[in-house]
């Protein structure tokens, strides 16, 4: 499992310096998270203004 980010997203980018792991870069219309590189530790969605970030 992974975290995922939805597309509530507006590419603020304040997640991806959170991710220890480096899986969040930007994509084509929002940020994204590499699954295979995500840990599941949950960093990210603390930062999230818009709550975009969810657990799968
Ligand atoms: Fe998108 Fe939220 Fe990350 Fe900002 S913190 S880039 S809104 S997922």
């Amino acid at each position: 499992m992974a975290h995922r980010i939805t597309e509530e997203c507006i590419s603020c980018a304040a997640c991806e310096a959170e991710c220890p792991e480096g899986a969040i870069s930007e994509g084509e219309d929002t940020f994204v998270i590499d699954p295979e590189l995500c840990t599941d530790c949950g960093s990210c969605v603390e930062v999230c203004p818009v709550d975009a970030i969810v657990a799968e």
